[in-house]
C-alpha cells in the first residue's frame, strides 16, 4: 500500500530525513519510534504531502505522491489533482484540531459533505455509525470543548475514517492526553488495524506496538537504525542507540 524509497527531506541546510526506505504492506500496521527530533513527524508528513521531499518517492496504492508520469517524465500534480490524491490518506495528530463551533456529529460529517458533496442525510447516517465505532454515538450533539481529550481524539479518528481514507497516519495520538485517557483512543486503533486498515503509527506506546505492529521501525537522525518484527526486536535489540532509547521510554 505504502512504498517509501529513498526519501531525502532538508529543511534549509539540515538534512532531516537522510535517506529513508520503507514499504507497509495492504492491511499492514508500522510501528514509527524515535527520539525526539528524529524526523518521525516530517516522514509521515512527506507521505501525504503536507511536505514535499527533495528526492526519492513515496507510492500510496500504486500513485506516486506529488507527481503524474506523462511521457515518461514526472510532472508536479495540479493543486487539484494532489488534494484528490490526499483524500486517501487520513491523519490523526497529537492535538485533535476538531473545530470548536461544531458538534461531534457536524466535525465528523463535514469533510464529506465540503470536500465530497456527499448529501446531509447521507453523511450523517455514516458520521452517526462512524461515532458508534468509536464509542461514542452517545455525544453526538456535543461540542468539542463539552469532551474529554479522549473523547476528542476519537471523533478526530472518526472524523479522518469519514473520508474513506486507503491508508491512516497517526502521529503520536496519544501523547497529549492524560494517562488515564490514553487506552480508550489505542482500542479504536487496535480496532482499526484488526478491521484491516492499512497504518503508519509513530508512537511511544511500545505496548500498542507489540501487540498490533507488524513491524517496528526506529528512526534516529533520519535514518533508520533497526527495524523488524515488534517482538522480535523489542525483546532482542540490536542497536546500541536502539538499545538506550528503549531504556529511556519503558
Ligand atoms: P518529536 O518526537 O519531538 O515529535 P520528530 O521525530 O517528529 O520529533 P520532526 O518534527 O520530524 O521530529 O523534526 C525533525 C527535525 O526537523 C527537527 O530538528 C526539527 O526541528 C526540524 N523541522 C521540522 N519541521 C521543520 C520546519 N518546518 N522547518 C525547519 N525545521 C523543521
Ligand atoms: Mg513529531
Amino acid at each position: 500500500m505504502v512504498r517509501i524509497s529513498s526519501v531525502r527531506k532538508c529543511f534549509g541546510a539540515v538534512e532531516v530525513l537522510k535517506g529513508i526506505s520503507l514499504d507497509v504492506p495492504v492491511g499492514g500496521v508500522v510501528c514509527v519510534v524515535g527520539p525526539s527530533g528524529s524526523g518521525k513527524s516530517t516522514l509521515l508528513r512527506c507521505v501525504n504531502r503536507l511536505e514535499t521531499i527533495d528526492s526519492g518517492r513515496i507510492w500510496v496504492d500504486g500513485d506516486l505522491i506529488g507527481y503524474a508520469e506523462r511521457d515518461g517524465r514526472l510532472h508536479h500534480l495540479s493543486p487539484a489533482a494532489l488534494s484528490r490524491q490526499k483524500q486517501d490518506i487520513g491523519m490523526v495528530f497529537q492535538r485533535f484540531h476538531l473545530f470548536p463551533h461544531r458538534t461531534a456529529l457536524e466535525n465528523v460529517m463535514e469533510g464529506p459533505v465540503v470536500v465530497r458533496g456527499v448529501p446531509k442525510d447521507k453523511a450523517r447516517t455514516r458520521a452517526m455509525e462512524l461515532l458508534e465505532r468509536v464509542g461514542l454515538a452517545d455525544r453526538a450533539g456535543h461540542y468539542p470543548a463539552q469532551l474529554s481529550g479522549g473523547q476528542q481524539q476519537r471523533v478526530a479518528i472518526a472524523r479522518s475514517l469519514a473520508m474513506d481514507p486507503k491508508l491512516m497516519l497517526f502521529d503520536e495520538p496519544t501523547s497529549a492526553l492524560d494517562p488515564e485517557l490514553v487506552q480508550e483512543v489505542l482500542a479504536v486503533m487496535r480496532d482499526l488495524a484488526a478491521s484491516g486498515m492499512t497504518m503508519m503509527v509513530v508512537t511511544h506506546e511500545m505496548g500498542f506496538a507489540r501487540e498490533v505492529g507488524d513491524d517496528l521501525i526506529f528512526i534516529d537522525g533520519g535514518v533508520v537504525v533497526e527495524r523488524g518484527n515488534p517482538r522480535e526486536v523489542l525483546a532482542a535489540p540490536r542497536h546500541e542507540r536502539f538499545r538506550a532509547f528503549l531504556g529511556q521510554v519503558l
